[in-house]
């Protein structure tokens, strides 16, 4: 209970900060299971035009379902897992999944769309991630252009080589978006130089457009230098009318968010893969 800050830094643990550890501990230790267990799922939110209200693509979000904690949020299950390692084997197995559920549902006949996949630091730091990409692409037999692998500024500016890894897996065809645009801290010199396709605005502004005229201003600045720099925008977090009409006045492309959809079931996607064009217009 005491804590000490003197000059050799020791410190006992508090109370509060034994039970963190302790719920740590033990959500790393199922962590280590999940995986063979198979208590992994991949959830779907679409991604829709804003002009045309079809479906583009949709992003793949991890789902923990544990057999007696139930459901756990990837935000607080990923930064364990990226502590720890666990996230290689985690992240591989995630596009994996999305790459397969991809191609399955071009096989079904289904208008082809692109599949997003999250790409966490220590993913993108390994060696090894382009060929992983490439040997998981040759096997499930998805064509890159159907592929885009979404990355945060820091990871970006944390990693070394970082430029000569994107650019190897764009080479490869895939694409490349920024997530969280906006909350990096980042140099913005860096869009210049990154083979990069598109911004994903965070939902933190997008959700402020009509309370706050300052997030406003920064998602029409964010469109419209986007745009002058060949990129393409999503908006994410969208949950109201005004939201989307604000963004599509301001020829934003793409937007995903509660208003449209939930992340949902692999299955919820077939039926609206099936209907998407009278579900979402
Ligand atoms: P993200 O990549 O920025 O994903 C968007 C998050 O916002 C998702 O939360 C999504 O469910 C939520 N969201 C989407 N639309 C709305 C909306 O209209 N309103 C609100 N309030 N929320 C919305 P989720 O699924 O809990 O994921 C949280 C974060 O965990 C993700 O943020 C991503 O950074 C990470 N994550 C999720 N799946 C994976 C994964 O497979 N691999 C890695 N490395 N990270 C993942
Ligand atoms: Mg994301
Ligand atoms: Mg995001
Ligand atoms: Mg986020």
């Amino acid at each position: 209970r005491v804590k000490e800050q003197g000059k050799n830094h020791f410190q006992f643990y508090t109370p509060e900060m034994n039970d963190r550890v302790m719920k740590e501990m033990q959500l790393e230790i199922g962590l280590r299971k999940a995986l063979e267990q198979q208590e992994f799922e991949l959830v779907y939110q679409p991604q829709i035009d804003v002009r045309t209200g079809t479906l583009t693509g949709a992003e793949a979000l991890i789902r923990w379902h544990h057999p007696e904690w139930g459901t756990i949020s990837p935000a607080e299950f990923i930064p364990i897992a990226e502590e720890t390692g666990l996230i290689l084997p985690i992240g591989e197995w995630v596009l994996r999944e999305a790459c397969l559920q991809n191609k399955k549902w071009q096989r079904e006949g289904h208008p082809p769309i692109r599949i997003s996949v999250n790409i966490s630091s220590r993913q993108f730091q390994q060696n090894e991630l382009v060929a992983m990409v490439q040997n998981i692409l040759n096997t499930t037999e998805l064509e890159p252009r159907y592929l885009e692998l979404e990355l945060t500024e820091s990871i970006i500016q944390d990693s070394t080589h970082a430029v000569e890894k994107m650019q190897q897996l764009k080479n490869m065809g895939i694409h490349l978006s920024i997530d969280d645009f906006g909350t990096g801290y980042s140099s913005l010199s860096y869009l210049k130089t990154f083979p990069i396709n598109t911004l994903k605005i965070d939902r933190s502004f997008t959700s402020n457009i009509y309370n706050d005229p300052k997030d406003a201003s920064l998602v029409e600045t964010i469109i419209t230098m986007a745009h002058n720099l060949d990129l393409k925008v999503i908006a994410e977090g969208v949950e109201t009318q005004e939201q989307l009409s604000f963004l599509q006045q301001r020829q934003c492309n793409e937007a995903q968010g509660y208003y449209f959809s939930q992340p949902i079931a692999s299955a919820d996607m077939d039926k609206l893969l099936k209907n998407h064009k009278t579900v979402l217009s």
